[in-house]
Parts: C-alpha cells; structure tokens; sequence
C-alpha cells in the first residue's frame, strides 16, 4: 500500500494546518440569535482538540476556552439513558434522520408524540424526562459525568445561558406540552424544561468535549476502564450521531466529514473516529441549519489530511 494511504498519527501539524486554513477563511457565518445570550459570542474564535483513546489531548487556537455545549450535550444524555435503561427508550423516540429543522413542530402531530430521533429538540426532551425519571436529577447526572470523563472538575452549566433560553423558550415548551398530550412525557413540564435548559447551558472546552465522547471511540468504555454501554450500544449511538446528529444537514456533513458528529448552537461540533480519537471543534459563526460553519470545515479537512473516516 503506498505510505499516502497510511492514516496520519501526528496530529499537531494537522491542527496547525487546519487553524490557519480557517483563519484565511472569509464569512464564518452567525451566532445564534434566538438565545439572546448566545447571539454575543465572536465568530472570529476557533478552537479544536484531538483526543486519543488514552486521554492524551492535542489542541489548537481556542481549544481550552469553555463554550455553550448545548445540543452537543443530547449526545451524553442518550448514552447515560441507555445505560440505564437498555433499549426502553425506543418505544418514545425514533431512529429515522428528520429532515426537519432541529425544533420543529410539524412531524410530531403526524407521528403521534413520538419524536424522530433523539438528537433534535423534542427527542432530546423525552431523553431528558427519562433520565429524570430514573435519576431524579438529569441535569447533575450529566454534569457529573461530563466532569468525571473529562476530568475537569469546574465543568458547570451557565445558569444565565439556561434563564436566557428558558425566557425565549416558548418553542420547547410548545414540543415538551404536545408530547405530554400523547402520554410521551412521564414528568412535569416545567420540571422538565428546567433540567432541559440547564442541561444546554453546560459550558465546556473543545478539550473536555473531545475527553467526554472518548467512551464512543472506545467501544463503551469510560475514561476509568469501566463500562458505561456494551459495544453494541456504542456502535449505536454512533449510527444515530452520523444519520441525525446535524439535523437537516446531516446528509451533507457525511459526505463532506464522513463521521458521526454531533453539532450545538453554541458552535460546537463533536466528532467521532471509531477505535481511533475523539474531536472537538469550536467557532459560534452558524450556518442556516444551525451547524458551525469553520467547524463543519475544520472537520471536512481533517477527515481529508488524515484519511481518518467510518468510511
Ligand atoms: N438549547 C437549544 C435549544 O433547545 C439547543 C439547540 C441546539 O443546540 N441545536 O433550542
């Protein structure tokens, strides 16, 4: 085989290739603006980590600086739900792509409360209310696992991020009600947008994000050598990431990165290279489908330089 077809192992000159391509990149896109808070952060920032299944973590430009995880967080929730509670969570929410913007409305009333996939907001709703269920605090449940596989023990939500997303939070509220109506939401709603909005308003690195999925790459297996999913379950939830982890684009993000990711407003994107690393990459400049525009590219290029893909 010729050497061009060997993945590349030394990540830093990647990074470095990839931080400079996107710096000589005009027009990032948008910060979110529907969360007020949100619509402050600078599209000019960009940061992106590496983490190998050892933990050892490769960083470039803004890797370090925490960041509204929001959407990235439903992947976490989804894996600590089917820890606990094996395959029960499929009867309220799909496996199907969308199609559909993330906080859509129109499928629910045709599919009778149950949401696509878990992955846009009203799947993510019924992730939350079972893992409130079964916890009875699905917010700090998250945070402590978030903090114990990255490591980072000041990992906390943005209390202002959540009250500003609880202010504007009609449209949840909305999903949240409507599933309630067909039975498809076991707890109060209230309750369950607080945990919602909290569990959102995680503010995280490119670093901690990238140590947090390593379970994914490693076949289900915590950062502590315990199990969290059977390779099964990880194999799964890596399925669904690639088929619906960046809503409406995620045809488009297969193509152009070729692995499972999963996309927040806040600007982040976390990707996942099966037996291989994690990644992580950060930039608040939206495209219309709500996915980072530096970051889809940042992830584009480096599936292209190292030849690391599912595919
Ligand atoms: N908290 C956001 C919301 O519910 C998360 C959306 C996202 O990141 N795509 O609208």
């Amino acid at each position: 085989m010729s050497p061009s077809f060997q993945p590349v192992t030394d990540f830093r000159p990647v990074l470095d290739r990839i931080a400079a391509e996107v710096a000589a990149t005009p027009g990032r896109g948008r910060p979110a603006d529907y969360i007020p808070l949100l619509a402050e952060a600078d599209p000019g920032r960009f940061g992106m980590a590496v983490a190998e299944l050892d933990g050892t973590v490769y960083g470039v430009g803004d890797w370090q600086q925490p960041f509204s995880a929001q959407s990235i967080t439903k992947v976490f929730t989804l894996a600590l739900v089917l820890s606990m509670d094996g395959g029960a969570l499929w009867e309220g929410v799909g496996r199907e792509p969308s199609g559909n913007p993330f906080n859509s409305l129109v499928q629910l009333e045709y599919e009778n409360g149950i949401p696509r996939n878990p992955f846009i907001n009203a799947g993510a709703l019924v992730v939350t209310d079972r893992l409130q269920a079964l916890t009875g605090d699905a917010s700090g449940t998250l945070r402590d696992f978030l903090r114990a596989e990255s490591g980072n023990p000041d990992l906390d939500f943005d209390e202002r991020v959540a009250a500003s997303e609880s202010a504007h939070g009609d449209r949840n509220a909305a999903l949240a009600h409507f599933m309630a109506s067909y039975g498809n939401i076991t707890g109060p709603v209230p309750d369950l947008l607080d945990q919602y909005f909290r569990q959102c308003s995680v503010e995280a690195s490119c670093a901690d994000l990238a140590l947090a999925a390593g379970f994914l790459a490693r076949h289900g297996i915590r950062a502590d050598g315990s199990t969290l999913l059977t390779r099964s379950q990880a194999k799964q939830i890596n399925a669904v990431m690639l088929t619906c982890g960046t809503y409406d684009a995620a045809g488009d993000f297969a193509y152009r990165v070729g692995l499972p990711g999963k996309s927040g407003v806040g600007g982040g994107i976390i990707a996942v290279v099966p037996g291989r690393c994690t990644l992580c990459v950060w930039s608040p400049g939206l495209d219309r489908r709500g996915n980072s525009v530096a970051g889809v590219a940042a992830l584009d290029l480096f599936t292209t330089l190292t030849g690391l893909s599912v595919f």
